[in-house]
């Protein structure tokens, strides 16, 4: 078998096992078994790639080593971020990540660009003489052999490619800056913001026509600042409430973007990877839009038709607050309690003295279930991650849909950090940045105790009228810590 039959042959067996690991990710019970097949396809594609590039004769000893380097140093910073990484920063390192991939692209397309022309001027005298260092792997298996028609189309990959990455690029770098705070989640809305998102698509396709045309150097810088730019305002147009939409659509992008590299290289493995990347992507946020009612094209197109908050602050009177022996009380002489935990349940980590407090509350015979949000916390999926870890049972873990109508014959809901989840205003406010956004109607049970630090606003930047109304009231501090007090004050006296 010839070195490059095997490696065919290894890329479609990596192939395999990204479809087995998308599978088996896509349920909790599979997951690790979807999360091992991943990890052995992606060190089979590896192992190939790099065995492959030794044994070309086209490429040279140092390319080999730098290949290995690289290999090397990237494995090893990718483990210690991962290592480091709090579960809460998940997101922003997702998107990091993504933005690399984005700037991958880039470079690709770009040394494909440089590549070709460099091959093209060299053509004749790999035709006439033979003789000469034979320029690239890719040269020599595609640009001797290129007619006219091909050459466009690959030019035509390049300007593409460079595009998808780019807006992928800074995209993701937006996407960053939001999920880690260092910028505001809320909305960017400039004048003309969806005529700026259209002017941008049009000129990509005229360069795209200049490029493919007549291929120069200007059209394809002039590409890359406008797809830098586009991937920018696309993002930071888009508000925090459909942040978890824009994070799966820049994945999607991110494939679609190894894709297009993929065709550049010649690689059916990149080629493969992206498209499921890139459709699997592009499916979740689709499903996400659902959940959140939320139109698909309004959102992949930077919050089209979306417009800015108006600003005006509503009066909704006072709040109550109790403190965790009240707390306990209201729990002690409850029959049915309902949880709804949101992204402060991550940062306090509250898991644990949670599924504590669960156990204590069924020990006494009170019924206890979770409603989660398809959004709570920052990543999909997130609260049932930390449940499994703290030990929940699966069964009591509900999903919004199932639990919104058992809320109103409930007794209390204990909110654990969530806020945009549980906000009535989605509901019942058509004027709000949030409206439409399907929510955990928790309003409707009979006692409501929101745990929270302060009255600060949740990540979509929005008051939430529930803290004002007569049935809620406010267990101010540290989500952990006041979980922990009402377990001690339920355990402190005899069950009734
Ligand atoms: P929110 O982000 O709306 O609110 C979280 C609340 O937790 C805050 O109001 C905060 O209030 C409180 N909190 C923070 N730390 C603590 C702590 N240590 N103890 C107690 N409370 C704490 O959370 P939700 O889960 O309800 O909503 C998720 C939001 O994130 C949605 O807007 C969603 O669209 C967005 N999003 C979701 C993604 C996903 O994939 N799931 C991805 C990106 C964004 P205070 O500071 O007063 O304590």
């Amino acid at each position: 078998m010839s070195i490059s039959s095997a490696a065919s042959a290894g890329y479609i067996v990596a192939a395999l096992l990204f479809i087995l690991s998308l599978a088996g990710l896509s349920k909790q019970q599979t997951a690790k078994r979807g999360w091992v097949a991943g990890v052995t396809g992606m060190t089979i594609a590896l192992i190939v790639t790099v065995i492959a590039a030794v044994h070309d004769s086209a490429v040279r000893g140092t390319t080999v080593v730098i290949i290995l380097v690289a290999v090397v140093v990237g494995a090893a910073i990718g483990l210690w971020r991962a290592r480091i990484v709090e579960m809460t920063g998940m997101p922003e390192l997702i998107a990091m990540l993504h933005s690399f991939v984005g700037l991958a692209a880039v470079l690709v397309g770009w040394a494909s660009y440089v590549e070709v022309e460099r091959a093209l001027s060299k053509t004749y005298t790999i035709i006439w003489d033979g003789h000469g260092p034979r320029p690239t792997i890719w040269t020599v298996l595609h640009i001797d052999a290129m007619s006219a028609p091909l050459l466009r189309i690959h030019h035509a990959e390049v300007v593409i490619g460079i595009f998808i990455g780019a807006v992928t690029f800074t995209g993701s770098i937006v996407a960053n800056l939001k999920l880690s705070a260092r910028i505001k989640s809320a909305p960017l809305v400039l004048p003309g913001k969806n005529l700026l998102n259209a002017a941008a698509l049009v000129a990509f396709v005229a360069l795209t026509i200049w490029f493919v045309v007549d291929p120069n150097l200007l059209a394809l810088i002039l590409v890359t600042i406008v797809a830098l730019a586009f991937g920018w305002h696309l993002v930071a147009s888009i508000g925090g409430g459909d942040m978890p939409v824009v994070v799966s659509m820049l994945n999607s992008y991110s494939g679609w973007a190894a894709a297009a590299s993929g065709f550049l290289l010649n690689n059916d493995l990149l080629i493969v990877t992206g498209a499921l990347v890139g459709s699997s992507g592009a499916y979740l946020s689709y499903i996400m839009c659902q959940a959140m009612n939320r139109s698909f094209l309004s959102v992949i197109a930077g919050g089209f038709g979306i417009e800015a908050p108006t600003g005006e602050e509503t009066d909704y009177g006072e709040h109550r607050e109790l403190n965790a022996e009240a707390a306990a009380d209201l729990l002690a002489s409850a029959t049915s309690v309902v949880i709804t935990p949101g992204y402060g349940m991550a940062v306090a980590q509250a898991q644990y003295p949670v599924a504590e407090l669960v156990r204590t509350l069924q020990a006494r015979g009170i019924e206890v279930k979770f409603g989660i949000h398809p959004v709570a916390g920052r990543l999909p999926g997130h609260m049932n991650v930390l449940l499994a870890e703290a030990k929940v049972p699966y069964d009591i873990v509900l999903e919004m849909d199932e639990i919104n109508d058992d809320l109103a014959s409930t007794d209390v809901v204990l909110v654990i950090g969530a806020n945009d989840t549980v906000n009535p205003a989605a509901a019942e406010d058509p004027t709000s940045p949030i409206a439409g956004m399907p929510v955990l109607r928790v309003w409707e049970a009979k006692d409501v105790i929101v745990f929270k630090r302060s009255m600060a606003t949740g990540y979509a930047g929005v008051q939430n009228p529930l803290f004002f109304r007569e049935n809620t009231q406010m267990l101010f501090g540290d989500a952990k810590t006041k979980v922990e007090d009402i377990l001690a004050a339920l355990n402190s006296r005899v069950p009734a």
